[in-house]
């Protein structure tokens, strides 16, 4: 029976110091459907692997200057996450030889004089063994992506938020470094869904989000969907006046998405209000007050007319306060 359709479609390197070898495995192989690419010697095979790709391997145990050991050896530190599987071709029958192919890397082990139905089987099994670990990594990362993101939106969900604010949290401590939450809440959206539908109001949502995304740059920001119309944004090393800049950016960049609200009470489009709060992580700060501090200013900033920012500063907390006291500033930057 020949190769299927997808494994012939498949490269296999041949390496091995003998040409009249080579040439009798690419005749037999060839006849199997694969395609075939040749290298004489170690440095030879690295780089045909690096320059093709191949889905296997076939290396001959003893060639002069790089054996076949040190070859595996080296392909395996190239090949750490493709997982190419290696298959020792080798007149070396001893344990030592066998054990020592293993130990480098090589997924399996065939002798010569080469047992062509052997080599057959084997080759088709351990392509198909890695095609399959290939396709589950891909599942696996998939799976890890949406575990963290949040489907309506694309943006990180809230169980990411947790984890990455705990760890920034940590983090900024460590540093002495200021860390910025923004918090943003949709403003009345109750309304928008009772005005257009629920349908209009999720893509209004994303379009919110997608905003947001756009304007926050740093590889080390987080933006995430905090709770139903609400957002929240992670700034690490940012100080307030960072911050400031943000949380004016995304009142504006909603607003000028321009998306209609006829029932809202503050503007003929979609707007929202926002909290934010920097700090330097102390150790006798915690992450939930910095939180509730962001969420006051949020409340502040609804309280106040809605489609604008407010500050909350939190003072440093005096021996007879068990929280620190808060100055509120109101950003309005229409
Ligand atoms: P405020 O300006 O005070 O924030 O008023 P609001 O109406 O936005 O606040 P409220 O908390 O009363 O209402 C939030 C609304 O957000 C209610 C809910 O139907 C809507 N909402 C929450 N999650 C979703 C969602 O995933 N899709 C849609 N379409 N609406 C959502
Ligand atoms: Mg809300
Ligand atoms: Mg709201």
């Amino acid at each position: 029976m020949k190769a299927n359709a997808q494994e012939s479609q498949s490269l296999v390197l041949i390496v091995d110091d003998e040409p009249f070898i080579r040439m009798i495995l690419r005749h037999f192989l060839e006849r199997e459907g694969y395609q075939i690419a040749e290298a004489e010697n170690g440095i030879e095979a690295i780089k045909v692997f690096n320059q093709l790709d191949p889905d296997i391997v076939l290396l001959d145990a003893l060639m002069p200057d790089m054996d076949g050991f040190e070859c595996c050896t080296e392909l395996e530190l190239l090949n750490r996450s493709k997982h190419t599987p290696i298959l020792m071709i080798t007149g070396l029958e001893d344990q030592e030889s066998v054990d020592r192919a293993f130990e480098v890397g090589a997924m399996d082990y065939i002798t010569k004089p080469v047992h062509w139905a052997v080599l057959r089987q084997r080759v088709k099994r351990l392509i198909q063994q890695s095609q399959l670990q290939q396709k589950l990594e891909a599942v696996n990362l998939e799976l890890q992506r949406l575990a963290t993101i949040d489907g309506l939106t694309q943006v990180a969900n809230r169980r990411c938020f947790e984890e990455y604010f705990n760890q920034e949290w940590q983090r900024m401590k460590r540093d002495q470094s200021p860390l910025s939450l923004i918090l943003c809440d949709v403003d009345f959206f109750k309304l928008y869904n009772d005005t257009y539908g629920h349908r209009v109001g999720d893509r209004c949502l994303q379009e919110i989000a997608k905003a947001i995304k756009d304007i926050i740059k740093r590889p080390g920001d987080l933006v995430a969907r905090y709770g139903g119309e609400e957002f929240a944004v992670i700034l690490p090393n940012t100080d307030t006046e960072g911050a400031t800049h943000v949380a004016g950016n995304i009142c504006h960049a909603v607003r000028t998405l321009a998306i209609p609200h006829i029932n809202s009470e503050v503007s003929p489009y979609v707007t929202l209000s926002a909290g934010f709060t920097t700090e330097i992580p102390q150790s006798d700060s915690d992450m939930e007050e910095m939180i509730s501090a962001a969420d006051g200013a949020l409340y502040q900033a609804k309280a106040a007319g809605r489609d604008r920012f407010v500050q909350n500063i939190l003072l440093p907390k005096s021996k007879n306060s068990a929280s620190a006291p808060a100055i509120f500033i109101n950003f309005n930057n229409k």
